[in-house]
């Protein structure tokens, strides 16, 4: 007889703002615009394979284009 035990889950995210690329797993990536082609997501640009992707937003995301921000029309 086993059960099944799902105690570990190491499902945290880093709260940091490291968006790591999905194509290479660089963590060298920028965000390149606010909104993606869905209002859930942002465009970012990965540095080293200089590959536009999509993450999904999160606070930490959200706080990274505010520093970014410098002129707010
Ligand atoms: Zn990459």
């Amino acid at each position: 007889m086993s059960q099944s035990r799902d105690e570990q889950r190491n499902d945290a995210r880093d709260p940091r703002a490291s968006v790591h690329c999905p194509y290479c797993g660089s963590e060298a990536t920028e965000p390149l615009a606010l909104f993606g082609k869905q209002l859930l997501t942002v465009q970012m640009y990965c540095q080293d394979c200089h590959t536009p992707f999509e993450y999904v937003k999160d606070d930490a995301i959200l706080q990274v284009f505010e520093a970014r921000k410098g002129n707010h029309a």
